[in-house]
């Protein structure tokens, strides 16, 4: 075991990147299925020739949890809301911030953002628009 630097998952730390930088992009088939990065395979046909294409600057959210309960690593958080939400044709999922989560209702728009943690790890989250 080796300690430090969290191990670098090169296809999704790429995109976070890109995300970050207001950059964020998706996966998409010749048969308009997206894909969220990394992949090497469409999710819906398996096609394998995937075209990089803009992320939209916003999506909504399609369905959502309320967490009461934290796992250790959230504890002090709750509650929080965690959403998977549609930016076009590509499902994300990550943790929506800056709401109360009592009033977050499918179809709320959110951009998406990228927090760093304590544990130098990033995340995917979401914002109110
Ligand atoms: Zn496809």
């Amino acid at each position: 075991m080796t300690s430090g630097a969290p191990v670098r998952d090169s296809g999704f730390d790429d995109f976070l990147d890109a995300l970050a930088d207001g950059d964020g992009y998706y996966l998409e088939c010749s048969n308009g299925h997206g894909s969220f990065p990394p992949r090497r395979a469409c999710r819906v046909c398996g096609e394998t020739d995937l075209e990089q294409r803009t992320l939209p600057s916003s999506g909504t959210v399609e369905t959502f949890t309320i967490v009461r309960v934290p796992t250790p690593q959230f504890e002090g958080e709750t509650p929080y809301v965690t959403a998977i939400t549609a930016f076009g044709s590509v499902r994300l999922t990550g943790i929506v911030r800056d709401v109360d989560p009592d009033s977050v209702e499918r179809g709320l728009t959110v951009e998406p953002s990228v927090e760093r943690w304590d544990d130098d790890t990033r995340r995917l989250t979401f914002e109110p628009r």
